[in-house]
């Protein structure tokens, strides 16, 4: 069903690169008492500012930091034209990592979630964006091995 002249809402990416154009902070990566890191959810906007991002050094800070921004569709790698590939293949590739979707204020906007629903979100909270670790399955599914 369409909503005939309605403006369609532009989709986020969960998992960008905090010097593209809108970006903002969608949570820190913490290390959970089971000892596996997580990202934990910031509730308000967090403006990405240069001084933000060197407090992260000496590491990247899509290692520490997960960062949102709009969906650049196909100027981006994972998008394929109609899909985001990244968001296919954390679903088929990674396995349910929490009981529910976490608090996460890009829900509404979310492609992952748009695209692959609560099966996205039971996954979202193990994925960095830099892949620091010489790991082949999770470079595959990042689509960099
Ligand atoms: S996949 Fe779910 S938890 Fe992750 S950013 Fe999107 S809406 Fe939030």
């Amino acid at each position: 069903m369409s909503s005939k002249g309605a403006a369609q809402t532009p989709l986020a990416c969960p998992s960008a690169q905090p010097d593209m154009a809108g970006a903002d902070v969608l949570g820190v990566m913490e290390r959970s008492e089971d000892g596996k890191l997580r990202l934990s959810y910031v509730t308000a906007p967090v403006p990405v500012t240069p001084e933000l991002l060197e407090k992260t050094g000496p590491v990247p800070p899509t290692e520490v930091l997960r960062f949102s921004a709009p969906c650049v569709e196909s100027k981006c790698q994972h998008f394929d034209g109609s899909k985001c590939q990244l968001a296919a293949r954390v679903v088929a590739g990674l396995g349910i990592d929490v009981s529910h979707a976490p608090p996460c204020k890009l829900r509404k906007t979310c492609r992952w979630h748009a695209q692959e629903g609560v099966e996205a979100c039971l996954r979202c909270p193990q994925v960095t964006t830099h892949i620091s670790v010489d790991d082949p399955h999770l470079k595959a599914v990042a689509g960099v091995g």
